[in-house]
């Protein structure tokens, strides 16, 4: 059992009282209006200052409950609830981490657009029996000065690493600094990214962090598109198209079971199955190493399936795990 005690002084008196001034407010307005700059939502309780998060956390630490956390950029899906569903079944307490990370984003790509919905996200997470969210500022995640980053490992090259140069110095950057704040036993991340998570593994290894990191598996809408935020970007006729991903992944599947070892044969499958629905700008299709994600030409052994195209001016990624 865990234990749900947590609820604020502020939030509580707000909640008890109906004609409280701020009654009405949406959380980011009353995260803004709250001198300590906290608040709750059904017992789950906000932090927006990372800061105040840390200290809390390293408090809890000391009663020896053990830490789950979840790094997401909100605008969550069942994907991201799956995470944290997982880390409620194996932890005492859960942290989900909402923060759009501006350094892991090309000056090109779409921060400015990226989807963001707190109200959403903290109702999703308190309904999934999440214990703590922090919801830090960038401001405070990068403050003035700031010009420390992490080398990523070896394995952020090729793929994602060569079509987003940077991406991963981002995401691994944030996701350090996110392992500090929230010094947790274990951290929970999805294989639809299935190179970060490789990024992810090999710095914790290679840095000592003391962290487990629990691969998560994909969660796919009725029809297999792999869910994730920017589908919403995809207008109907362009959420059609995008099915296209997980049905070439289909194919390299079946022709893996048929016996087919020629990557080459396999990859040009794929690659019919994007072209036939329309995609044009293909960024990868690549049959590689589950491990190091060195290309492979024939599969004596296992493989992932890796996948990112375009549809209109959104860019999807997909991948399957092929066990010969
Ligand atoms: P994001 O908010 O896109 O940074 O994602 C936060 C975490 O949720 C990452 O570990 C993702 O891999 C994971 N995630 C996103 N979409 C899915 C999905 N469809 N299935 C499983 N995990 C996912």
């Amino acid at each position: 059992m865990h234990e749900r005690a947590f609820v604020l002084a502020p939030a509580a008196e707000i909640a008890a009282d109906w004609h409280h001034p701020l009654r009405n407010k949406t959380i980011r307005e009353l995260l803004a209006a709250l001198p300590s700059q906290q608040c709750a939502v059904n017992g789950m309780r906000v932090f927006i200052s990372a800061r105040d998060a840390q200290l809390e956390i390293m408090r809890l630490r000391t009663e020896r409950r053990s830490l789950g956390l979840v790094p997401t950029m909100g605008a969550l899906h069942d994907g991201h609830l799956s995470l944290v569903r997982l880390a409620r079944e194996q932890s005492d307490i859960v942290v989900a981490s909402i923060f759009v990370n501006p350094t892991q984003f090309a000056p090109h790509e779409d921060l400015g657009q990226y989807p963001r919905n707190l109200d959403a996200d903290l109702q999703a997470l308190a309904a999934a029996q999440c214990d703590i969210v922090l919801a830090p500022s960038a401001a405070e995640m990068y403050p003035a000065g700031f010009s420390t980053y992490v080398e990523p490992p070896a394995v952020a090259a090729p793929l994602e690493g060569a079509c987003r140069p940077g991406h991963f110095r981002g995401v691994a950057t944030v996701v350090l600094k996110l392992f500090h704040l929230v010094p947790a036993d274990r951290a929970y991340f999805g294989q639809k990214d299935y190179q970060q998570l490789l990024v992810i593994r090999h710095m914790v290894r290679d840095l000592a962090v003391p962290v487990e990191i629990v691969p998560c598996p994909i969660v796919r809408e009725a029809d297999g598109l792999a869910m994730s935020s920017r589908n919403r970007y995809l207008s109907p006729h362009q959420r059609q198209q995008a099915r296209a991903l997980s049905r070439a992944l289909d194919a390299a599947e079946r022709l893996v079971k048929s016996g087919e070892r020629d990557a080459r044969r396999i990859v040009g499958q794929m690659r019919d199955a994007l072209a036939g629905a329309g995609m044009e700008r293909i960024d990868y299709v690549v049959l590689a190493d589950p491990e190091s994600l060195v290309e492979k030409s024939s599969l004596d052994g296992p493989a992932v399936a890796l996948i990112a195209a375009h549809v209109g001016n959104t860019r999807l990624i997909d991948n399957r795990l092929l066990n010969t």
